[in-house]
Parts: C-alpha cells; structure tokens; sequence
C-alpha cells in the first residue's frame, strides 16, 4: 500500500507539503510556507494535519520558503528526523530562512501575532539537515528516494520516490527552458505517477531570442524616456540570470552604457551561494575559468542601506534590480515610492505575481497603491516579459509530461491556481489519454 496526501500547492501555488506512507513509514516531501495574500498566510498556524513526531525523514526540492518556510514548524512540533536536500540547497535554505525571520517579525508585530519562527528555530532545521549529490539514492525503511536536476534554481532537484516497485516522481518546481544559467531538468528513469507542478499550465512564455530582444527594447526605451528601470525581482535565479544577459548587452554594445544596481543584501548573498557552486551552473554559458558575478561590468552590489540610498543620486540612465519579487517587502518598495508616479519611469515584472501582492496590484492597472502609508499613484511605464519565469511555460510543461506518456499511470497537477492547474488536467486527458487530477487540500491517494 503506498498512500499520498496533499497538504499544499493544492490549487494554489504556495505551501508545498506532500506526505508518502507506506505501512511502516512516513516521508514528507517539502514543507513550505503558505504565503498568498501575506507573507505568512494565517494557515501556517493551523496544526499540520497529520502527527510531526511520526515522520521519518524529510527530503526538499528547493530553497523557496513556499517549499521550506513550515520546517522550523514541523521541528518545533516534534519531527526528529533527517531532512535532505542537494548541497545548494541546504545553503541557500538555510540563507532564505534566516532571512525571513525578519520579515515574519514585522509581520507578526503588524498583525499582533506570536511570530511563526526565530533564528534558532532555522539553527534547529539546519542541524538535522543533510546535503546530497544530484543522483544520490537515500533510503527509509522499504521507500528510496533519489534527487535529478529540475533546472529551476540552483541545486533544485525532483524527487523520484519508489515504494512498493512504483516510481512516484514529484517535479518539485521545474525549470524553464530557456534558462541559459542551468543545466535544465535532467532525464530521469520512467515514473508510474507523477506529481508536477503547473504554475503556468495555462500560459506561454516567450522563447530565448525573444525574451532578450524584448528586455532590450524595454532598456532603451528607459534610456530614451530618461527615466529608471525598476526590476522587482526573486533573489534566487531570476536575479543572477538577469545580472548576466544585462551584463553581456553592455559588453555587446547592444544597449548603452549604463549602471546596473543589485539593491538587495539576499540577492547578493544568494549570488555568493552561486558564485561557490559555480559547477552546477551550465559550463558552456558561464566561462569556468575566469567566471564571477562579482566582476560584471557595470554592476553595483547595494550592500549596506548607505549603498541603497546611494542609489538615488547615481546619474541616469540607471537600472535597479531589488527584491521581493512580488513587492510585498524589501527594498523595491522605497525604489516604487519614489518613482511609481514618474512617467519617464519604468517598472518591468518578470516573475509571478501572486494574487493580492502588490506587485500583482501594480501589474493589473492599479491606479494607486499605498507604500508605508503614502499614497502613490502609478503614472510610470509598466512592461512584463514572462520568458523569464523560472518555471516551465504550458507547452514545455505538456512535453516534459508527454516524454514519460508511455509508463505514467496517473498525473496529480500541484503548484497552480486553479485555472492553470485544471487546464493542464485538460490537456492530459484530452491528448495524452492518461488519468489526471488536480487535488484539493488534504486529499489522500492510494496508488
Ligand atoms: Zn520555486
């Protein structure tokens, strides 16, 4: 008997948590934070619906918080087990966690909460905590569990789990294609299920060439308009990948000269993360030798809040890279403040906007949106290039599935919102003739 249950990312894209059991054994696969419309959505305070003490082991596909930010929960209420991951990840967990305990003790004093988790809650989570090599097979009790490259982050890994001779491939978040950073999402033996994820089941991104083209139109139009290009942007992946295709236009002369400003401390750590496994980056695209993030051209690492405010008076044309990638924190929010209202201005969306962000405001027309307080309204020129989501767009999505059309028994689309989620089922059924679902939360499978 192998039973699975979802208990995240279930019609929605936040708080990834599936648990696999056998008779003897029980396996969580991520652990992560509810976090749509707040950072940490009130659900994370419900008890988990099943008993932290009696899990086994714990294995992570990435260092999103949306897959990591319930563990130092999942400690506190009893898990003693082992939790697993690749080394990259471990690291840049470990980094995204600290991180947001700084964020959730805002959050908590605003709302008048007991905050989620301290400091040494993550130290707890880090100490039971054990890297792996991608292919690396870890066994627990009659289950094995190997991790394969998901091209999405670095060190982001699907999970092929095999209990009871079934092969049950949990995608984790996969990667986009296009990515030039990674190696992309690596061949893994035929799954009988397949758990993946669908955050753009129902969209597609624009290809390689386009994308660069488009985010050089928008660069020179920001030149010529006179104003600053504010780029919200994820720390991890979206950030580096950008530093660098900005990087090679100015070396290119594809766009003119101008300073590129990483205005965020854990987009620059993350990038320090990058930077020491640089071998899992795609060597025909980083130059092994001399390769460093640190030595770009024209690329400024805002560091210290000095650095940041340093920042408005640095001459145009100027480009501000700075997280959260959906506003809804950080230092993007002072850099939206000052130039939301300016029409010469710019502010380019790259990632997904979670509903009720305010990035996703902005994004859908808001005509003012209130930052600390102030109200501001939205005069300055808004662009979106979705080619450079780090998730799979709906068509490479159906021909990753259909690669494994041969031996898969039975599709579960996570990690989507409901529209996205249920119009992959449709896909599935209607051109694979394969059984596809997307669960709701808490529902268990006997496969
Ligand atoms: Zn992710």
């Amino acid at each position: 008997m192998v039973k699975l249950s979802f208990f995240g990312a279930a019609q929605e894209v936040t708080g990834s948590c599936f648990l696999i059991e056998d008779d003897k054994t029980k396996v969580l696969i991520d652990c992560g934070l509810f976090q749509s419309p707040r950072f940490s959505n009130t659900k994370n305070r419900e008890p988990f619906p099943f008993d932290p003490k009696g899990i086994d082991a714990l294995f992570i596909t990435h260092a999103h918080v949306d897959h990591t930010g319930r563990i130092p929960k999942l400690i506190k209420e009893g898990f003693k087990g082992k939790i697993y991951s690749t080394y990259p990840t471990r690291d840049l967990a470990q980094l995204m966690l600290k991180d947001s305990v700084g964020v959730l003790a805002k959050e908590a004093e605003r709302e008048k909460e007991e905050i989620l988790y301290v400091e040494a809650d993550v130290d707890k989570a880090m100490a039971l905590w054990e890297g792996k090599n991608y292919h690396d097979t870890v066994s627990v009790g009659d289950m094995s569990f190997t991790l394969y490259d998901a091209g999405h982050v670095l060190g982001s890994a699907m999970i092929m789990a095999e209990v009871d001779s079934k092969k049950i491939l949990f995608t984790g978040d996969l990667g986009n294609p296009t990515n030039p950073l990674l190696l992309g999402i690596s061949k893994v033996p035929s799954p009988d299920y397949l758990i993946t994820e669908s955050t753009y089941g129902d969209r597609e991104h624009e290809g390689v060439a386009e994308k660069k083209l488009k985010l050089e139109r928008v660069i020179e139009q920001s030149v010529v308009q006179g104003g600053v290009l504010m780029i919200p942007a994820f720390s991890i992946e979206r950030t580096q990948e950008l530093l660098w295709e900005i990087s090679d236009m100015l070396r290119n002369k594809q766009i003119p000269n101008m300073q590129i400003f990483l205005d965020s401390p854990l987009a620059i750590h993350a990038t320090e993360i990058y930077q020491k496994y640089y071998s899992y980056l795609n060597r025909a695209y980083v130059d092994k030798e001399s390769f460093s993030f640190f030595k770009l051209p024209m690329v400024h690492f805002s560091l210290t809040t000095e650095d940041s405010i340093a920042i408005n008076s640095a001459p145009l044309p100027k480009i501000i890279i700075a997280g959260s990638g959906m506003s809804t924190g950080g230092r993007i929010l002072h850099h939206e403040r000052r130039y939301l209202s300016d029409p010469k201005s710019t502010i380019l969306f790259i990632g997904y906007q979670a509903p009720g962000s305010l990035g996703r405001r902005i994004a859908d027309g808001a005509v003012s949106v209130k930052i600390f307080g102030e109200d501001v309204p939205i005069r300055c020129n808004k662009e979106v290039i979705y080619g450079y989501s780090s998730h799979p767009d709906e068509v490479s999505l159906f021909e990753f599935i259909n690669s494994h059309v041969d031996s898969l028994k039975k599709v579960f689309t996570i990690h989507g919102e409901p529209k996205a989620s249920l119009a992959m089922v449709q896909k599935i059924r209607d051109y694979l003739g394969i059984d596809a679902e997307a669960p709701k939360y808490g529902e268990s499978v006997i496969l």
